[in-house]
């Protein structure tokens, strides 16, 4: 299908492509063998100017948007979930300072993020607040120019990886959802530890960490917004980067679909290439037109949100949704293509599986995602033009 992409987002794809080719591919088993954050890769990255790519052009940056993020992601996934996610985790972190940050805290951090030297993360999750973000119990007490705060976040991607925190805290829990706030929080602060670093499923490539705060003092300037904006500018955030998981989710269905093809192409059963036969012939193009399908919605989604529109929640939730639920059955599909093989660690497609899962889980899940679009169909009083 053709996109008519411009020629600043042919070349961000072109080139993390290439990366992904000549040095994610390589090395993806190995990162994903060891749990090793990609530091490397990131280098890579960062040389190639791809983490300018979604920070403004007043503060260094390439000035795309939604879609330069999403091409870039979806090319990156195509090679590594895990790789491609601890990029997405920096667009992520900063994200609420390009929105809602002063221009004291943009010129300050975003340079560094943009040449890729300081890396971001986002931190809601709590062990007692996932779906439900707004039980948050982390509280951020003011206290002479400062907030003291004190908490455990949960789950964070780039934890540890990354120098730059954004902390979403308590200021008043007697407001609940309305009682949080967001701060910038930097990694060397006294009081700031990390936790325990998780051993997962999938996207072992990237970090997911634990962050500790125990009287740690970050100065009042580190306030996104004003008090009590916290919860919305969370919500805001996740509007913006649902697309980056649906293309996250894209670019791993594109990977095993390539995978797939070529399998069945030079695997021989009963005399012929089993891609000859009509069943596998059927599975694979099936999985071609669930994955054009999920990359058309993710690329209008990514416009929408581009174009300025102020309400996009609703079609930012129906990508993420789609394009992962998607990428769990072309995944699973393409292994059963590869027969027996495809369940051994020697090839890329079990790592597939496993990375595509995430996809349906974090930023929302499916299920909470669903509640929210099935709320608005209810609330919905017209009819869609
Ligand atoms: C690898 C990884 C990386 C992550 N990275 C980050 C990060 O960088 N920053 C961050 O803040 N968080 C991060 N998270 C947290 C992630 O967003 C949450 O795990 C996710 O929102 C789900 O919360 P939970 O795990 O507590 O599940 P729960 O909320 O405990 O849900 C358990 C089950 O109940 C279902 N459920 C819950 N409530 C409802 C409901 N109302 N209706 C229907 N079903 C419901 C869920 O769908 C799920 O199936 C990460 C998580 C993982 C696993």
């Amino acid at each position: 299908m053709e996109y008519f992409l411009n020629e600043q987002q042919k070349t961000i794809k072109g080139l993390a492509r290439r990366i992904a080719e000549e040095r994610i591919v390589p090395v993806r088993a190995e990162l994903d063998e060891k749990e090793e954050f990609p530091w490397e890769i990131t280098k890579e990255l960062a040389n190639a100017d791809m983490f300018r790519v979604f920070i403004p052009q007043e503060y260094e940056g390439l000035g795309g948007g939604c879609l330069d993020l999403c091409l870039v992601v979806e090319e990156l996934s195509r090679a590594c979930g895990g790789v491609a996610i601890s990029y997405a985790a920096d667009a992520l972190g900063c994200l609420p300072m390009i929105h809602h940050g002063s221009e004291e805290q943009k010129s300050r951090y975003l340079p560094a993020v943009a040449s890729g030297k300081r890396l971001t993360a986002f931190a809601l999750t709590e062990s007692s607040a996932g779906s439900d973000a707004s039980n948050i119990r982390t509280t951020a007490t003011r206290e002479r120019g400062h907030y003291v705060l004190n908490g455990t976040k949960q789950f964070v991607t780039n934890g540890g990886a990354a120098e730059i925190y954004t902390v979403i805290a308590m200021t008043d829990p007697t407001r609940g959802s309305r009682g949080a706030s967001a701060l910038i929080v930097e990694k060397d602060t006294p009081g700031f530890s990390f936790g325990k670093k998780e051993k997962k499923m999938g996207i072992r490539a990237s970090a997911t960490r634990e962050l500790v705060f125990r009287d740690c003092r970050v100065p009042e300037a580190n306030l996104i917004g004003k008090e009590g904006q916290g919860f919305i500018i969370s919500m805001r955030t996740v509007d913006r980067s649902r697309p980056g998981v649906a293309a996250q989710a894209v670019g791993i269905a594109q990977g095993a679909l390539e995978a797939a093809v070529e399998y069945a192409r030079q695997r021989v059963q009963f005399g012929h290439p089993v891609s000859s036969l009509q069943a596998v012939q059927h599975m694979l193009a099936s999985m071609a037109i669930e994955l054009e399908a999920a990359r058309a919605m993710v690329y209008a989604v990514a416009r929408t949100i581009d174009s300025g529109a102020k309400n996009f929640t609703e079609v930012a939730g129906m990508a993420k949704v789609f394009a992962s639920d998607m990428a769990m059955r072309v995944t699973t599909d393409a292994l059963q293509i590869f027969g027996g093989v495809g369940y051994m660690r020697d090839y890329p497609i079990e790592k597939m599986m496993r990375d595509a899962k995430i996809t349906q889980i974090y930023e929302g899940t499916n299920q909470v995602l669903r509640n929210a679009i099935a709320l608005e169909l209810m609330k919905r009083k017209a009819k869609r033009p």
